[in-house]
């Protein structure tokens, strides 16, 4: 048994990360910012600590005493989020700072950094049939504006802390994940969970249209996340010291994940094509040769069997909000 701490864990990854790492057997201390009614999960197993963790002092509080650190504390969302939310999105670097500032001085012996595939140059994702991000595509760097730049300084600094004081740093670069228990709603929310709402309020609403961001040929690849918490918990007990991706490889186009969720909804709906708003690179998917080298495992978990678990946890949540009342006024806008 470890003592182990997960930043963010409050939110969407760090929430089913903890519910992990408690049934491994582990003492996990879960620390987020948000207030503990707020946390997607909690776990009466793990004592779970309400703290933000940009200020210095919070972090020597939260690791001290502990054995290890998984730090997927991050203030972030989806395209809709972090084309608008810059400066918020590079303030995370102190976390990441403090943390290691934090695990350096109380002898943490494993860290563990969720970087991202906005680490990419912009320039290798202009095509929608990207034959995959290799790890090596991260430079030159030209990585996302704001979000981008801030995951790629803090893998620096996960280097740094390695090379010069010795501390022991896995990072992997998630591509898009999804699955139940994350943002559906409120602005911070990714594509494969808009699109679940987006098609289950058509139905409850009998407006039969759906819009979305860009011209639905943009392709993307998503992780469900049971692949994703697996793929962390062998990352970070691995002997591989450079960031890695974590993704699928499964590529699909924004129409083609429409399609998808339409298919579990049993529903048709007329597509309207906002060419306004935020829709990020034109072609991304994840190039697994790395991790199926190291590991011998990549994440495989078929698209279409996650967006029907993430559709059904998605419609469960909204048919609760209907009956308690909280959505009836949001749906008949
Ligand atoms: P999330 O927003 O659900 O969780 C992040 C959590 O961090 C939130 O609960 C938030 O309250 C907390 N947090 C923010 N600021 C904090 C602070 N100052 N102190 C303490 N806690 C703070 O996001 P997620 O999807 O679970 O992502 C987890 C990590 O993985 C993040 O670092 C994110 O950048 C990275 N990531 C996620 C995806 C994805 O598709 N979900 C993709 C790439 C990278």
């Amino acid at each position: 048994m470890k003592k182990i701490v997960v930043a963010g864990a409050g939110g969407f990854i760090g929430g089913h990360l903890v519910q992990k790492l408690v049934k491994d057997g582990h003492h996990v201390r879960g620390v987020d910012i948000k207030p503990l009614n707020e946390w997607y999960q909690v776990s009466e197993k793990a004592e779970n600590l309400v703290l933000d963790l940009k200020l210095k002092d919070n972090c020597y509080q939260a690791v001290n005493g502990f054995n290890e650190v998984f730090n997927l504390a991050a203030d972030m969302g989806g395209m809709g989020f972090i084309e608008k939310n810059k400066a918020a999105c590079m303030l995370s670097v102190l976390i990441n700072t403090h943390l290691l500032m934090a695990s350096k001085d109380c002898g943490i012996d494993r860290f563990f950094y969720a970087s991202s595939a906005c680490v990419y140059n912009a320039t290798k994702q202009t095509d929608p049939a990207n034959p995959g991000l290799r790890e090596a595509d991260a430079y030159p760097a030209m990585a996302e504006d704001g979000y981008g730049w801030e995951k790629l300084f803090g893998e620096r600094m996960c280097r740094h802390f390695s090379e010069d004081f010795g501390l022991i740093t896995r990072v992997a670069r998630f591509h898009n994940v999804y699955g139940p228990y994350g943002t559906y709603d409120g602005g911070r929310e990714k594509a494969p969970a808009a699109m679940c709402r987006k098609v289950i309020e058509a139905g409850i609403t009998g407006n039969r249209e759906i819009v979305i961001w860009g011209d639905g040929l943009q392709t993307r690849s998503f992780m469900y996340i049971d692949d994703c918490i697996k793929g962390i918990i062998d990352i970070m007990y691995s002997n591989i010291d450079e960031p890695l991706n974590l993704g699928s490889s499964e590529m699909v186009s924004i129409n083609g994940l429409v399609d998808i969720v339409e298919e579990i909804a049993g529903i048709k709906l007329e597509r309207k094509y906002d060419l306004d708003a935020p829709k990020g690179v034109r072609g991304r998917n994840s190039e697994n040769t790395l991790i199926r080298k190291y590991l011998g495992w990549e994440p495989s978990i078929p698209l279409k069997k996650g967006m029907r678990k993430t559709y059904e946890w998605i419609n469960q949540q909204l048919a609760d909000e209907n009956r308690t009342n909280k959505g009836i006024n949001k749906f008949n806008k």
